[in-house]
């Protein structure tokens, strides 16, 4: 019996965990423990509620105007004597956020192998995204079982000397839980709303957007829905103050363009899969568009998520109002373009992923962590 326990945080991880908690919870000769630190108390809630998960251990370390810094020092001192105290077989981490780093080395300093899910996507630019490419990265520095979501990302892992036997590509876990998720008969009142329009949904949190950046996005957004009442743009919310503040200031008083709090899951991924187009700069979603062939314009510079762009199924548009104003326009007004990226093939994975990685971590005997450090000297194998 092999004792499993998964930590996360934050809402995307949930999603993306989800899947997994409930595939070892069926497997006979596996105990899944499950660990919440409380990054995005209510966000994260919200999420073990959709998908019935139910933690066993909650750090509940969220604080009003918390920082990276402070999250990881009450994760790191909250978990140590939890690891200490169950001695799990292995850790479970999803992706890049604090929670995810400061579990892993948490578990790497009290000797627990780290499964990492999601792992080897890359921008190699330490402040896009800030500061989550430095968190992914590190973690690869200590995990033993690399879950690369796409050939592309473990070919990112194996350049940087981690040994080929523990890089496994599943796809994302984020297929299997849209399969879980979205539903033929859902109804829902903003449904109704946008009745008759082309319903386009918006999302934006990065941090490095925030300021100015986001304004003039969002300008370029509030533009387009003065000049379009033919579609009906929703844009839910995320907590953080400063977003809201510039998205309150912005996009208020047009009236087809609806400001939410955040959706829950069930109903974000059902209104994606019924809108005609998203413009995010999140990562998950970028993934969620690709799968449900709904074209998507990334507000982003840069992605880590290459694939779905050569795909052709994502664009990016860079941040500034007119690189955003243009793009948008575009694909409102080109149905030839718009019916390329509608079209493409889902370069995500196929709905399988939690399957594959529960079959790798409770049946393969894996070597050693790394070939080469960086200087090109030979690991010592485990
Ligand atoms: N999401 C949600 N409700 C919303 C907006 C997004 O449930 O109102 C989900 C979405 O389906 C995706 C995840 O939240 O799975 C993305 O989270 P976020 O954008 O916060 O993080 P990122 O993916 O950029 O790390």
């Amino acid at each position: 019996m092999q004792t499993i326990m998964i930590i996360f945080g934050t809402r995307p991880e949930a999603i993306k965990m989800a899947p997994l908690v409930t595939e070892l919870s069926h497997r006979k000769n596996c105990r899944p423990l499950l660990c919440v630190s409380g990054q995005h108390r209510r966000m994260l809630d919200e999420v073990l509620c959709a998908f019935a998960m139910r933690p066993d251990y909650d750090l509940n370390i969220m604080r009003e105007n918390q920082s990276p810094v402070g999250v990881t020092a009450r994760i790191l001192e909250a978990l140590e004597p939890i690891l200490r105290d169950t001695r799990p077989d292995t850790v479970l981490v999803h992706g890049d956020t604090a929670t995810a780093q400061a579990a892993a080395l948490c578990a790497f300093l009290a000797g627990i192998p780290i499964g990492h899910v999601e792992a080897g996507l890359r921008t190699y630019d330490m402040r896009h995204p800030f500061p989550e490419e430095f968190n992914r990265r590190a973690i690869s520095l200590v995990a033993r079982w690399h879950f690369a979501p796409t050939e592309e990302a473990a070919s990112n892992l194996r350049r940087e000397g981690v040994c080929r036997d523990n890089i496994f590509v599943t796809g994302n876990t984020v297929v299997d839980a849209l399969r879980s998720t979205v539903r033929p008969d859902f109804s829902h009142p903003l449904l109704s709303w946008a009745e008759g329009r082309r319903l386009i949904l918006l999302t934006t949190h990065r941090h490095e957007s925030i300021g100015p950046t986001m304004r003039g996005m969002l300008r370029a957004v509030a533009r387009v829905a003065s000049e379009h009442t033919d579609i009906a743009i929703l844009c839910p919310l995320h907590p953080n103050p400063a977003v809201r503040s510039v998205a309150g200031q912005v996009l208020s008083g047009i009236p087809n363009l609806r400001i939410t709090d955040p959706l829950g899951v069930t109903e974000f991924h059902n209104l994606l899969a019924r809108s005609f187009l998203v413009l995010t700069d999140s990562g998950g979603v970028q993934e969620e568009a690709a799968s449900l062939g709904i074209p998507a314009l990334v507000l982003r510079d840069k992605t880590e998520r290459p694939e779905g762009i050569r795909a052709g199924a994502l664009r990016l548009t860079g941040t500034a109002e007119e690189d955003v104003y243009r793009n948008f326009l575009l694909l409102l007004k080109d149905p030839k373009i718009y019916r390329h990226m509608a079209e493409t093939t889902h370069p995500y994975g196929d709905g399988r992923a939690a399957v594959r990685i529960a079959d790798i971590l409770l049946g393969e005997q894996i070597c050693g962590v790394r070939d080469k450090e960086p200087n090109g000297n030979p690991v010592v194998q485990e």
